[in-house]
């Protein structure tokens, strides 16, 4: 049972904001997070990405704030009273749109800065007084060491997506930053697992933290229907074109174990008059965010992306992902069949392996603990004769280093200041909450019952990882 914004007396400000918004209800990570937030005391909380988290923090802790509103133009009246940070531009990026779009009817003003951009715009952003900054944790240290950013007067901080800030390396850049901070402060942080190092941190930086649950997206996806075929190297490319053709799917992610893969395939594809973009971490910060919103607005049908890039995207719900290579990680390929069969949606996730993919197929088994049974894909056509051949070098690029976090793998991208907050043109992935609106409801999903209105189609109950394997009643794609 979900309940309303209106229970929550937000400030008249921030309560049109989310009215406009269109949120009918809360989510279970807002109903949970938001009354403890508003008391003032830290929290540790479990939510991924996609589960209402960004408005769990922010909506109680600008209420908070809201005593410090002034309209001033000094930039002495807006001190940095809130910090966010995050281990991804792109994260960065997202979650401050999300705060600005709140934040729109008061006078508290916020801002986002983050590496690969030039510093000019954001230090005149900071000096001219934020009282909310969202940032990665890299450039802001940058910023405190040039003094742009000064943080005395922090109130809050929010840790997001902490296990992948230590998974990233941050954990010596986050402890030099908190130690900046004043100790009388409120600390929230958020995190898909609850692991040893994430407890350690919260042991040092937390006080009586109040711990919240709800359930992770990735170990949901019971509506995936996931297909392996064999296809051998050479065959990848073709069987990418009869699935989609067979099950009429507009818009797929197709992941790859390398960069120089992913911009490869990307080119084939292309070619072959699919509308492509790549995304990896050789590409500009301006590049990643171009090829995002290509996608988003429906510009561009197939994202082909490495793991590492397609971490923290703000795109969860495309109808199928296609696995062109085995991850050599069995954990990503759980990660990345979690990006399609959202909230009783349909989603198709299909894996193409090839005769040296067997240890790494054996590995998703153990960890799904179920048998994978690999099917033989029938094609339409004939062979056409070198069009899918012509690529040869487009393999799985099996004996290539994959793409690891690096902490600055992109190259300097061109200024770009400030992003206003701005609504993607496709509704259906600004307004993931609402499937029962017509508006949104994707062709995909229109043969299963939507979730119902005002729930989360992130949200899903807690389902043990074997339950990824259940099948689903979807004929085969040869039948
Ligand atoms: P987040 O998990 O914070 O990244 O949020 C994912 C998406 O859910 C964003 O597009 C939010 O605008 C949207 N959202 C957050 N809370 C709600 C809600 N209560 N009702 C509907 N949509 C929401």
């Amino acid at each position: 049972m979900t309940s309303s914004f209106s229970n929550l007396s937000l400030a008249e400000p921030l309560a049109r904001a989310v009215a406009e918004m269109g949120y009918e209800s809360m989510t279970p990570i807002q109903e949970q997070a938001i009354p403890v937030v508003l008391t003032g005391q830290d929290v540790m909380g479990a939510a991924q990405t996609g589960t209402g988290k960004t408005a769990a923090f922010s909506l109680p802790l600008l209420q908070r704030l809201l005593k410090h509103e002034s309209s001033s133009t000094s930039p002495a009246r807006h001190p940095v009273r809130a910090l966010v940070l995050l281990p991804t531009r792109e994260l960065a990026d997202q979650v401050a749109q999300q705060i600005a779009l709140y934040a729109k009817y008061t006078k508290l003003r916020s801002a986002v800065v983050f590496g690969g951009m030039d510093m000019k715009p954001q230090t005149l952003e900071l000096k001219k007084g934020v009282e909310v900054l969202v940032a990665t944790p890299g450039r802001l240290l940058d910023h405190i060491e040039a003094k742009n950013a000064v943080l005395n007067q922090v109130e809050y901080v929010v840790l997001d997506e902490a296990d992948r800030m230590l998974d990233i390396g941050f954990l010596p850049d986050l402890q030099r930053i908190l130690s900046f901070l004043p100790k009388q402060r409120t600390t929230l942080l958020f995190s898909a697992t609850f692991s040893p190092e994430i407890k350690r941190l919260a042991g040092s930086y937390l006080q009586n933290p109040v711990t919240i649950e709800v359930a992770r997206p990735n170990e949901t996806a019971s509506t995936v229907e996931q297909r392996f075929y064999s296809a051998g190297d050479d065959d990848k490319r073709r069987a990418i074109h009869q699935v989609l053709k067979t099950r009429g799917i507009k818009q797929a992610f197709i992941f790859v174990n390398s960069k120089l893969g992913c911009g490869r395939l990307a080119r084939s594809l292309e070619r072959e008059g699919l509308k492509t973009t790549a995304l990896h971490g050789d590409k500009s910060q301006d590049e990643r965010l171009k090829a995002l919103e290509a996608f988003k607005s429906g510009e561009v049908d197939l994202l082909v992306c490495t793991d590492v890039a397609a971490r923290g995207l703000d795109i969860k719900d495309v109808p199928a992902v296609f696995n062109f290579d085995v991850p050599f990680n069995a954990e990503d390929y759980v990660h990345r069949i979690g990006r399609t069969g959202r909230a009783g949606a349909s989603g198709l996730a299909v894996t193409l392996v090839s005769g040296s993919d067997a240890r790494l197929v054996a590995d998703i088994e153990k960890l799904l603990k179920t048998k994978i049974n690999i099917e033989t894909l029938a094609y339409d056509d004939e062979r056409p004769q070198g069009r899918f051949n012509e690529g040869r070098g487009e393999r799985s690029e099996r004996f290539e280093r994959p793409e690891r976090f690096e902490r600055s793998a992109a190259p300097r991208a061109p200024q770009r200041g400030f992003r206003p907050a701005t609504v993607s043109r496709d509704p259906f992935f600004d307004k993931p909450y609402e499937a029962s609106s017509e508006t949104v409801t994707a062709q995909w999903e229109a043969e299963r019952s939507p979730a119902g209105r005002g729930v989360s189609t992130h949200i899903k109950p807690k389902r043990k990882m074997a339950a990824l394997f259940k099948p689903v009643e979807v004929p085969p794609v040869d039948a």
